[in-house]
């Protein structure tokens, strides 16, 4: 999965280039910084990379999402669809912008199942945010129906999926707007930082300015002559980030090639036992194959294996979102409890209240069984068929010891 992993020569020199200058800043100081606009060269690059007519950086992915909220004018009283299995960042970024989420189920794309996003539109909702979750994508044509039949906003959060496409086009490119997320452990990295993809311009203008005070950017190299059309905030990247950002944005067809190769390994050993599946990818050639997401039977026996792995010292890398508070909602106790430090409107605590009786059955049913393994660009052949055939020996182990439903049993091995 990240980037961080193939740090070398090529961030760094990226990097001394901005020490050199010493200007940390993405705007002004024209005559100290000698040419060299980092930030302005990522977006350019990171535009002809995925397709998308503009590109606005931010600190991170977080308040690349809250920035594209904003520009898409999405505020108190609106409603925002999000899926049960996603980042903390998503209902963050909805509550941010005074804004109400609304969650619905996951099915086994590992993203929000259409149908219970039909079911869940209001008169209040405004828009839709599939989240591109472990790098692979949603079903977006069904939700570009859903959206356009009720008049609603699409923004991706494509934070974990940078690299992955959906029938050609780069995800993030597709909705009104998309976000990626350069965290330390995203695809690629800039330390810290994120960016706001939109082929619309007025929603690329409003994200320039709110991510530096409301600066229009009309003054020129006088920073004080900018005017403040409308409330913004600080959400700048810095120069630093952003030279880092630079390196990894050429290196990433090599590490999407690499995470390819290794997931395509690990999943023709995974495939040898009957009792795995693997999640439904809508479409296959698209995935950036960061992680290999599968399942087993039941809850029970996916919990075994986990915890068999973990006494082998060998869970490393394989992740069980299940029980894991900071992806899924059954240990978001904060947000049900709607612990805030300060005080959320009263849509949004009528919102969340709801969230401690809402029935995710059938996201349980979905996650329960599900663990995805991360794949890493520094893995040899020989440490991929080491990690693959501990997770079937601790499968086979198990399934020969518990009791299993018949259905599995049919697929036993003889
Ligand atoms: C990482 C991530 C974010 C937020 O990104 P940060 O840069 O860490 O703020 C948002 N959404 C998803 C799905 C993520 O994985």
């Amino acid at each position: 999965m990240p980037g961080f992993e193939l740090w070398g020569d090529e961030e760094r020199k990226e990097v001394n280039e901005v020490l050199e200058t010493g200007i940390l800043m993405r705007y002004g100081f024209d005559s100290l910084r000698k040419g060299i606009w980092k930030s302005k060269e990522l977006e350019a690059a990171i535009c002809k990379r995925f397709g998308a007519r503009y590109a606005q950086l931010t600190s991170s992915g977080t308040s690349a999402l809250t920035t594209a909220f904003a520009a898409l004018g999405i505020g108190a009283g609106d409603e925002v669809i999000m899926p049960s299995f996603t980042f903390v960042a998503s209902f963050e970024s909805v509550l941010s912008v005074g804004a109400t989420p609304v969650l619905v189920d996951v099915d086994e794309t590992l993203t929000m199942n259409p149908e219970s996003v039909k079911k869940a539109i209001s008169s209040k909702t405004k828009a839709i945010v599939p989240v591109h979750m472990c790098g692979s994508m949603a079903d977006l044509d069904a939700l570009l129906t859903i959206t356009k039949e009720h008049n609603l906003i699409l923004l991706e959060d494509a934070c974990q999926s940078i690299g992955a496409s959906y029938k050609g086009r780069a995800v993030g490119t597709i909705g009104h707007a998309g976000t990626f997320s350069f965290d330390f452990v995203k695809i690629m990295t800039c330390g810290e930082g994120g960016v706001v993809l939109t082929n619309d311009e007025s929603v690329y203008i409003k994200c320039d300015g709110y991510t530096d005070h409301g600066h229009d950017h009309k003054g020129g190299a006088d920073r004080g002559a900018d005017q403040h059309p409308f409330i913004g905030y600080n959400y700048r990247i810095s120069e630093l980030h952003a030279a880092v950002g630079l390196a990894q944005v050429r290196k990433l067809d090599s590490f999407l090639d690499i995470q390819r190769r290794n997931h395509g390994y690990l999943k023709n050993i995974l495939s040898n036992v009957p009792e795995i599946t693997f999640r439904t990818i809508p479409d296959p050639d698209g995935d950036s194959c960061t992680f290999l997401s599968w399942f087993l039977p039941t809850e029970e026996i996916t919990r075994n294996v986990v915890n068999e792995l973990k006494g082998q010292g060998a869970l490393a890398g394989n992740f069980y979102w299940y029980d894991n508070n900071w992806h899924y909602i059954r240990k978001w106790d904060h947000l049900k409890n709607y612990v805030s430090l300060h005080a959320l409107n009263n849509d949004q605590q009528a919102a969340l209240k709801k969230l401690q009786t809402q029935d995710f059955s059938a996201s349980d049913a979905v996650m329960g069984r599900c663990v995805s393994t991360a794949i890493s660009l520094l893995w040899s052949e020989e440490q991929i068929r080491e990690r693959g055939e501990k997770i079937v020996g601790a499968i086979k182990k198990l399934l020969g010891e518990q009791s299993i439903p018949a259905c599995v049993k049919l697929h036993l091995p003889t």
